[in-house]
């Protein structure tokens, strides 16, 4: 049995919030309250009770979390691991409970490892009686269906921003979104991703061959959820430029040790060590663009966020030997929306005169 009348909830982070509801509703049989969707708000109650100086992820995270426990969650999780990550958990639920709320706090965090039978023994402390077969049955679900969605976004950034009917795109992901959740087994969703795989492929598009392309690297949290890059992606495909970013959930989530030696190969020669959470990801994924003719790159980091701070100096050599733009992008609780978008306006037509438009 499930802990008694518990309601879990967790922090947001893009879309994968349908997934993850979804295996705990599932999985553990229990009342979920998805996150609210990221808003100014948000951030305002998490930077509030948040310390000055912690990195931005951290703030969001701890106002997602205080929402919930307004609403009636009773269960809270939080992952954790690598750098300053690895702290938040036990941070955030200190804050918590000296602000006066009472709840369950499950940290899926141990010695900087994020495993499967890690993740296993803490989800026992909210049903002692779960069936290890069953968790790893609903485990390998929800990774087919974050990579399905991860999959559908890619082709979304990639081709949105040659839609011939304005807003087509955008609607029918909604769709793709309102029913992954409906699906019962996973014969249900790879059918499901089919059948959306093919839509959107007919969805008219007019893109020209030679279009802009630009990359999006950077730290795993803000690369991801969109409102805390002041929508990054949507903004350049609203100009027509092809849209890559490489960083998912699933990549990190299934990173093997192997992994970590084979970015280090693809950074060669700019990184000989790793430097830390997303930092070597980062260097490695530039490259991969550099080599693939992109037209720039978007770097994108949380405010003094060290692993990416790491990482920009051999960013900066990369743009220097293939003659490709990077444009840094530092997010805070203060972060001004307006001076981001001029910033990425600028970088859009010195894209098109380097082009020579
Ligand atoms: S990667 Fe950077 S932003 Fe993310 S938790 Fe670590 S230090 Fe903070």
């Amino acid at each position: 049995m499930a802990l008694k009348g518990a309601v879990l909830s967790f922090p947001h982070l893009g879309d994968y919030h349908v997934p993850i509801a979804y295996f705990a509703k599932r999985l553990l049989n229990m009342k979920v309250i998805k996150p609210l969707p990221i808003t100014k708000k948000t951030l305002e109650i998490g930077a509030k009770y948040s310390p000055d100086s912690v990195c931005v992820p951290f703030k969001y995270n701890l106002g997602n979390f205080i929402e919930s426990l307004d609403q009636g969650a009773s269960v809270l999780i939080q992952a954790g691991g690598g750098c300053r990550f690895g702290y938040y958990a036990e941070v955030q639920e200190q804050i918590l409970r000296d602000l006066g709320y009472k709840f369950t706090f499950i940290r899926i965090v141990s010695n900087d490892k994020l495993t499967v039978t890690n993740i296993y023994r803490q989800l026992k402390q909210i049903n002692p009686r779960l069936n290890f077969f069953l968790f790893i049955y609903y485990f390998y679900f929800i990774i087919r269906m974050s990579k399905s969605l991860e999959n559908i976004q890619q082709y979304v950034n990639k081709n949105s921003g040659f839609e011939v009917e304005k807003g087509s795109f955008g609607l029918l992901y909604n769709k793709f979104l309102g029913e992954i959740e409906l699906v019962n087994n996973i014969g249900e969703l790879n059918r499901l991703f089919l059948r959306y795989q093919r839509a959107f492929n007919k969805l008219p598009i007019n893109k020209p061959v030679d279009c802009l392309k630009v990359g999006i690297v950077g730290e795993v949290y803000v690369a991801i959820e969109p409102f805390s890059n002041c929508y990054v992606e949507s903004q350049m495909a609203k100009k027509g430029v092809e849209v890559t970013r490489l960083v998912t959930a699933t990549r990190i989530l299934l990173r093997r040790p192997k992994d970590h030696r084979d970015l280090l190969v693809k950074a060669h020669p700019y990184l000989k060590y790793a430097i830390g959470a997303d930092g070597t990801d980062s260097v490695a994924k530039t490259k991969v663009f550099a080599e693939e003719g992109y037209d720039g790159v978007i770097h994108i980091k949380p405010f003094a966020c060290i692993p990416e701070l790491n990482a920009m100096p051999m960013l900066q050599k990369i743009s220097h030997d293939y003659n490709m733009p990077i444009l840094y992008l530092s997010f805070d609780a203060q972060t001004s929306e307006a001076g981001v978008l001029t910033r990425l306006e600028a970088f859009y037509d010195m894209l098109l005169m380097k082009r020579g438009h």
